[in-house]
């Protein structure tokens, strides 16, 4: 019955780990994937999880299905961790939100309720939700089978290498009143390059002005500065601007749950009313699709939050992940400089979280996997946390190479 079926083609970002994978060379090098490994490239459990894990099991809980919109003691705390106090007194609970299947969830669900409910004056047809040029290659599909128009801003500059803030300004100036804007709440995947303040204060007035709606994708709190109150910068800039923010939070990245799928989708509202519905339709969107999410992961999130001594671990092996990135930063661009590269590298210092936007070509990067067993997407996105001290040179040695010719 489904002989005609034509074969897709494979995910980009996925099909790199499995070519890595099949690859003898024992210095191959993954830099695809953006899941965080330590200094020995392994993956991470991290000991505030672990912890919590174990108090988790000798309370004996049950299994139980949580309600379609999840853990309600996790939207709080969720939401608080992306607002703080400040925010969250003002706003009164005015958040309407569920758990979601991390942050892919997070933003399908509001791309569902974008596509069915956003309240644009003359709306005619679908809604319009305008990308970073680039950004993260799940966005575009996310939106759109969630039946929105997706086309995108000006926002890097691949001279400079770094954001282009008059052309992203002209180009939300530019844009139909009331379009909504997706922005990377910090460590923008894949440039891994951010608005300073004053840019995302800029950012903020031209969307006040146009009536923007700001739909923040929050994926790496902690991964720029460390700090989960310092990467939540924007978020809380646009909240005191008085924006009603839309925002999808994924705990993958900041609580290493990646497989666990937990995330929340939160959404501002201006009463208590408006909440309700919001909630009520939330449910609707979620019962057909998957019922109810899992259980296991948001536990351990909820434990770490809720108990002072989880949440201190916590945020310092949080610190000590963005950090081992940040030094491996400037190890690869030392180690350029050393071996006489003539190139620049400052955008490799320059840019946050766990991706640098290297500028390498398709032809580079063909060259990096063919000779050297580097392995990278094609366009020259470097997932820095794949860096380690035991790697560091010889994908500099790698880089010089491709790059000397
Ligand atoms: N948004 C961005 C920008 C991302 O980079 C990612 C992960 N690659 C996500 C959302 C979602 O990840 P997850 O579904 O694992 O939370």
């Amino acid at each position: 019955r489904f002989a005609a079926t034509p074969r897709g083609p494979e995910d980009a970002i996925l099909g790199i780990t499995l070519a890595y994978n099949a690859d003898p060379n024992p210095n191959k090098v993954n830099l695809g994937v953006g899941a965080y490994r330590d200094d020995a490239g392994l993956p991470v459990v991290l000991e505030a999880v672990r912890q919590a894990e174990h108090r988790i099991l000798q309370r004996s809980l049950d299994m139980e299905y949580l309600p379609v919109a999840g853990s309600h003691t996790f939207l709080q705390r969720a939401i608080w961790l992306a607002y703080g106090d400040d925010v969250m007194q003002r706003m009164n609970g005015r958040f309407a939100g569920l758990q979601t299947l991390s942050g892919t969830g997070a933003c399908r669900m509001a791309g569902e309720l974008i596509s069915r409910f956003l309240d644009i004056p003359h709306r005619t047809g679908k809604p319009l939700i305008l990308l970073p040029d680039p950004s993260w290659l799940n966005h575009r599909p996310i939106f759109t089978d969630a039946g929105c128009k997706v086309a995108s801003y000006s926002y890097y500059n691949p001279l400079t290498k770094s954001l282009d803030i008059d052309a992203c300004l002209h180009s939300l100036e530019n844009a139909p009143n009331a379009s909504v804007v997706l922005l990377h709440a910090c460590a923008h995947n894949p440039t891994g390059v951010d608005p300073n303040m004053d840019q995302w204060a800029a950012i903020s007035n031209v969307m006040l002005e146009k009536s923007h709606l700001p739909l923040f994708d929050m994926a790496y709190q902690g991964f720029t500065s460390g700090d989960m109150d310092v990467d939540a910068a924007s978020v809380r800039l646009f909240a005191e601007d008085g924006h009603k923010i839309v925002l999808a939070q994924s705990f993958s990245k900041n609580f290493g749950l990646y497989g666990q799928r937990v995330g929340c989708l939160s959404v501002m509202t201006d009463s208590e009313q408006e909440t309700q519905a919001i909630n009520s339709q939330l449910k609707i969107i979620a019962r057909p699709m998957y019922s109810n999410p899992p259980i296991a992961g948001v536990r351990l999130v909820e434990e770490v939050l809720n108990c002072d001594d989880l949440q201190q671990l916590w945020r310092s092996e949080m610190k000590s992940m963005a950090h081992r990135i940040i030094s491996m930063r400037s190890r690869l661009r030392q180690h350029l400089i050393e071996l006489g590269n003539k190139h620049n590298w400052d955008h490799i210092v320059n840019q946050h979280g766990m991706f640098c936007f290297s500028g390498l070509s398709k032809e580079q990067v063909d060259t990096l996997r063919e000779r050297f067993s580097v392995y990278l997407t094609a366009n020259g996105r470097i997932s820095m946390a794949g860096v380690t001290s035991d790697n560091v040179d010889y994908l500099a040695d790698a880089i010089h190479h491709v790059t000397s010719s």
